[in-house]
């Protein structure tokens, strides 16, 4: 099942689009399945289960957490993590470089690299429950700090979004046009003042199992997909 389902929705993502299986509150039995139908890129929304499914699947996935990250959750995740894309306030991201900094040897070992990669999650749907920043607070905190002196174990590698919780294809669209624009505003404004490239800072992650054919059409180049691969989640 997860494996044609899998197939199927590869079948519908353009080259140059990077799958993100997401694949919380399913078993392992169905991660090890997706992997082994060659999935290497898996997107966990809570620290609990992503340490449990790290431990008991191979070493050669690459793990993304894509939920609310809780400062003092940093660290179960720290050793482990290939990108954070659920970075939403300036706290989190003094947590990440402490984090970073105090499992230096880890990731050394596991990456070959010490940094955290990281995106910053942009909150544009109309759900106040939503997290991430708005657009003006993003483009603020990055005009007012100095990335690679106050973070210099983070990497900014791009913005992630949601769209509403709506059934309405015009708004998916206009909310992942203020993503892009968004991250096209930081390239521009602040970033380019502190010499971090568009090739550093090139990952659009929006796009999930009812809007991602909408998200890349809108220029996403990664898109989470849970519901779609291994069916609906049992809260
Ligand atoms: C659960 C989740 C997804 C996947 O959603 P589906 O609708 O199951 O594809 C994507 N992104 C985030 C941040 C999520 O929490």
């Amino acid at each position: 099942m997860v494996k044609e389902n899998l197939t199927n929705v590869r079948a519908t993502i353009p080259e140059g689009v990077t799958l993100v299986a997401v694949s919380k509150f399913h078993p392992v039995e169905a991660l090890q399945e997706a992997y082994d139908a060659g999935q290497r890129i898996f997107g966990e929304s809570r620290e609990n289960e992503f340490k449990v499914k790290v431990a008991a699947l191979p070493n050669d996935i690459e793990w993304h957490f894509i939920g609310h990250l809780q400062t003092n959750k940093v660290k179960y995740i720290a050793p482990y993590v290939s990108l954070i894309q659920s970075i939403d306030s300036e706290r989190l991201l003094d947590e990440v470089e402490r984090q970073a900094v105090r499992f230096e040897s880890e990731r050394m070992a596991r990456f070959g690299n010490t940094c955290i990669d990281v995106l910053l999650q942009l909150h544009v749907a109309q759900e106040e429950t939503k997290s991430g920043f708005t657009p003006d607070e993003v483009l603020s905190l990055l005009e007012s700090v100095n990335v690679s002196e106050r973070w210099p174990h983070v990497r900014l590698r791009g913005v992630m979004g949601m769209a509403s919780f709506v059934d309405d294809a015009d708004q998916w669209r206009r909310e992942f046009r203020q993503i892009k624009a968004c991250h096209q505003a930081l390239l521009d404004g602040p970033l380019n003042k502190q010499g971090i490239s568009s090739e550093q800072f090139n990952i659009l992650s929006f796009g999930m199992s009812d809007d991602y054919k909408v998200a890349i059409e809108e220029g996403s180049n990664m898109v989470r997909i849970g519901t779609s691969i291994f069916g609906h989640r049992e809260y």
